[in-house]
C-alpha cells in the first residue's frame, strides 16, 4: 500500500539561475537505509542534506514498517520537501531517499523519486537511481510505454518481474539495464541495492553503532549519520540487507570505469573513493597543473567552490600566496523568482563578486575545474580586468570537454562544447584570458587512485566505455554539419 503526499507547490527552477551557470550538472543523490528501532526517515533526511550537491530539483524518501510502503517526494531541495510533521509520519525500519538532477525525463513530481511500483502480487516497490541508462527505447518498448524516464522503466520492469523477490527480480533485469546506475530499491522488507558492471557512480555501504546498514551515493552521507564505511557496492553487484543481515549476488562480471569527473567536480571534497579523499586529489590535480603550466603571477585564486582544492595546491607548489579574490553568493542558486532579462544579464554577476582589494593591480593566477560553453569564462575574466586584475591566467584543472556525457551528467550537447572544436589558444581568446592552460588527461588521472582502463574518460577522449546507441551517428552528424559551415 503507497500513500503519496504533495505538500509544496511545483516549483519551476530556471537554469540560467542554477547553482552553476557554466558546470556540468550532477545528476542524483540516493541513499538506503535498513535499521530496525532507528528514526530511519529522519536518518535519511540528514543524509539527503549531505548529498545536497548531486540533485536540487526534488527530494524524496520512502519508509517501510514492515507492512506499509509510504512515499513522500516533491520538488524542491530536501529542507523544502520535508518538515519535522512531515518525517514524523514516516515510521518504519527501513527506508531509501533520493534528491534529483534530471538528465532524463522533465523536471516534474512525478519524475520526482523515489520511484513508487505496485507488484502484481498486492506489495510495492520503491526505486532511487542515480546515473542514466542509453538502452531506454528498447526497454520502453519490452513494456510498450513511452520512453520517457529511465528510471520509472527500471521500477516498471522490477515490479512487473516479481514473482519470487526482488532479489531475484534485480538479478534478471540488471543485466539487461545499459548504461550507469547506482540503485537503492526496496520492498516492505528488505533493501536492495545494485550498480552497473562499470561502476561509473559511487555507490558504498556503511555500519551503524547500533547494527544497522546504510548505502549512499558519497561517504559525507555516512558521516552526517554517524556510519562508518565498510566497501563499495560492487560493480555488478546486488546487495540484500534484511533480517538475516548483509547477502550479496552477482548478476554480471565486473569492468570498473568509474567517472573521472566524479574527482574533479562532482562529489564533496569530503567524498572518500578508493582510499582516497577528494580534497586530496583535487590538491593534487592543482599541484600538477602548477608543474604543467607555471606563470609568473603573484597571487592564486579560486572560482568557488570547486577550484578551491586545487587553487590551494597550485598556489603551494608554485610558492605563490592564495587568496579568496571572489566570493560566492550562496543563496543564488535556487530562486522561486522567474528570471527577467535583466538578470539573465546580470550571468555571473549574480553568482560571485571580484573583492578588488585582492585583485587590483594584481596578475591573477585563476583555478576553475573546467570550462563547457566558455561564456562564463568570459564573463568571469571581464569581471576580474573591471576589479582592476593586471593580469588574468586561467588554470583548468581538467582537459577539455570535448564529448557529452551519456552516463548521467548533464554537459550540453557536443554542439555547444567550446572544447569540441576551438583549440586552447582559440578558447584563450575566447574567454580574453592572457594564458590559458588546462591538466592533461596523463596529469588527472595521475592524482586520482585509479589506473586509466579503470576510469570512464569519455568527455574529454571520446572512449565511451558503455556503448551508446547513436552516438557515432551523431558525432558523424556534426562533423558533416561543420564541414559544411562556410
Ligand atoms: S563521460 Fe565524463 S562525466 Fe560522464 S561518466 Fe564519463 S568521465 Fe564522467
Amino acid at each position: 500500500m503507497v500513500h503519496l503526499e504533495r505538500d509544496l507547490p511545483v516549483v519551476g527552477v530556471d537554469a540560467s539561475l542554477s547553482d552553476d551557470l557554466d558546470s556540468p550538472r550532477e545528476e542524483c543523490g540516493v541513499f538506503g537505509i535498513y535499521a530496525p528501532g532507528e528514526d530511519v526517515a529522519t536518518l535519511t533526511y540528514f543524509a539527503l542534506y549531505a548529498l545536497q550537491h548531486r540533485g536540487q530539483e526534488s527530494a524524496g524518501i520512502a519508509v517501510s514498517d514492515g507492512r506499509r510502503l509510504v512515499v513522500h517526494k516533491d520538488m524542491g531541495l530536501v529542507n523544502q520537501v520535508f518538515t519535522e510533521t512531515s518525517l514524523a509520519a514516516l515510521q518504519g525500519n527501513l527506508a531509501v531517499g533520493h534528491c534529483r538532477y534530471s538528465t532524463t525525463g522533465s523536471s516534474s513530481w512525478g519524475n520526482a523519486q523515489p520511484q513508487y511500483r505496485e507488484t502484481p502480487a498486492g506489495g510495492g516497490l520503491a526505486l532511487g537511481h542515480n546515473g542514466n541508462l542509453v538502452n531506454t527505447s528498447e526497454l520502453a518498448r519490452r513494456l510498450d510505454v513511452p520512453p520517457d524516464n529511465d528510471s520509472q522503466l527500471m521500477a516498471a520492469l522490477l515490479a512487473c518481474d516479481v514473482d519470487v523477490s526482488l532479489e531475484e527480480a534485480i538479478t534478471r533485469v540488471a543485466p539487461t539495464l545499459v548504461g550507469a546506475y547506482s540503485v537503492v530499491v526496496m520492498d516492505e522488507q528488505r533493501l536492495h541495492a545494485f550498480r552497473d558492471p562499470n561502476g561509473v557512480r559511487p555507490l558504498q555501504i556503511g555500519r551503524l553503532p547500533a547494527g544497522g546498514w546504510v548505502v549512499a551515493s558519497e561517504t559525507a552521507a555516512l558521516d552526517i549519520v554517524g556510519a562508518v564505511y565498510v566497501r563499495d557496492v560492487e560493480p555488478g553487484e546486488v546487495v540484500t540487507i534484511d533480517d538475516h543481515g548483509l547477502r550479496c549476488r552477482r548478476f554480471a562480471p565486473p569492468t570498473p570505469t568509474f567517472c573521472l569527473f566524479e574527482w574533479v567536480y562532482l562529489a564533496r571534497p569530503d567524498h572518500r573513493q578508493d582510499g582516497r579523499s577528494v580534497l586530496y586529489a583535487r590538491r593534487e590535480m592543482g599541484r600538477q597543473l602548477a608543474r604543467e603550466s607555471p606563470v609568473d603571477a603573484d597571487i592564486v585564486i579560486p572560482v568557488p567552490e570547486a577550484g578551491r582544492d586545487a587553487a590551494a595546491g597550485y598556489a603551494a607548489e608554485a610558492g605563490l600566496p592564495f587568496a579568496d579574490g571572489l566570493v560566492k553568493n550562496r543563496y543564488v542558486g535556487r530562486t522561486f523568482i522567474q528570471p527577467t532579462q535583466t538578470l539573465r544579464q546580470l550571468g555571473i554577476k549574480l553568482k560571485l563578486s571580484p573583492v578588488r582589494e585582492v585583485v587590483e593591480g594584481r596578475r591573477l593566477v585563476v583555478v576553475d575545474d573546467s570550462i563547457v560553453r566558455g561564456n562564463t569564462s568570459r564573463q568571469l575574466v571581464a569581471m576580474l580586468r573591471e576589479a582592476g586584475a593586471a593580469e588574468v591566467h586561467l588554470r583548468i584543472t581538467s582537459p577539455p570537454i570535448k564529448n557529452p556525457c551519456y552516463y548521467g551528467i548533464d554537459m550540453a550537447s557536443r554542439a555547444e562544447l567550446i572544447g569540441a572544436d576551438l583549440e586552447e589558444d582559440a578558447i584563450r581568446d575566447f574567454v580574453g584570458a592572457d594564458t590559458l592552460h588546462y591538466l592533461t588527461l596523463d596529469g588527472l588521472i595521475a592524482t586520482t587512485p585509479q589506473q586509466r582502463d579503470g576510469l570512464c574518460r569519455a568527455c574529454f577522449d571520446g572512449a565511451y566505455p558503455i556503448p551508446v546507441p547513436g552516438e557515432h551517428e551523431q558525432l558523424a552528424q556534426i562533423r558533416f554539419d561543420f564541414a559544411d559551415t562556410p
